[in-house]
């Protein structure tokens, strides 16, 4: 895998994650922290459906239309900053799905230091459980990236760090529904957890909108393949469940 520049804060452009792309490659590059629980990847059969970057009223509604239809559920990872009066974190949490952390911004964490990077994770934390009276359980890092500080920190807040096991490349200006599908399904295996994204806010512009129609191609493939899709509450059946192949 060829390491790809991160994207600045703020920026309208999602590089991809330096250190946690998928499987070999961040095995490879993270042996130490590497493990398939941290991957999204159980012995299950089940597949762990996965959102960053909202709440964003202009797109996570058309995403709880179509898991409504679809009658599935998801983990959203949410940026703290962005919660705004609660209403689309109620919205997501009273239709079954599990909220999880993306951060309290964009931020990657290997520029944050751990004492803050905890307080901003344990007041996502608690602004998401106090505005949509869930528990999170979930962090994911921003780009995928992390180190024994994110681990660290992520822990001192009470959460446990997840990351993905496939990913749709749904962030670029090219991404179709089609080229997502296509991506996903050549990744993904049962027990496996699958990045999207239900906003636009650091990906191309109106990229959602593949997204949303990729969701749509994906769920009606795993429906015909009988298979169990999920949040990651689902996805292991105990706390320290295995390795998927
Ligand atoms: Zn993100």
């Amino acid at each position: 895998m060829t390491p790809q520049p991160i994207g600045e804060p703020g920026s309208t452009r999602h590089a991809a994650p330096l250190l946690a792309s998928v499987g070999i490659a961040r095995r490879h590059l993270t042996p130490r922290l590497w493990s398939p629980r941290l991957s999204g990847i159980s012995s299950s059969g089940h597949v762990a459906l996965t959102y960053d970057d909202g709440p964003d009223a202009s797109s996570t509604p058309c995403f709880l239309s179509l898991l409504a239809e679809y009658d599935t559920r998801a983990t959203f990872f949410v940026l703290g900053r962005h919660l705004g009066d609660g209403s689309l974190l109620r919205d997501i949490s009273g239709q079954g799905h599990e909220i999880g952390i993306h951060g309290w911004d964009h931020t990657a964490t290997v520029v944050r230091r751990r004492g803050r990077l905890a307080d901003d994770l344990r007041r996502a934390r608690s602004q998401v459980e106090e505005l949509a009276g869930c528990e999170v359980h979930w962090y994911r890092p921003p780009y995928g990236l992390l180190t024994r500080g994110t681990l660290s920190a992520a822990d001192a807040a009470g959460l446990e760090v997840v990351l993905w096991s496939a990913w749709g490349r749904d962030w670029t200006r090219r991404a179709t529904p089609h080229s997502i599908t296509r991506v996903v399904t050549g990744q993904v295996r049962p027990g496996g957890t699958v990045l999207l994204h239900d906003s636009d806010r650091t990906s191309a512009p109106d990229s959602w909108r593949s997204t949303l129609g990729a969701t749509r191609l994906l769920l009606d493939i795993w429906r015909a393949q009988r298979l169990r899709v999920g949040p990651l509450s689902e996805h292991w059946s105990q706390p320290c469940d295995g390795v998927a192949g």
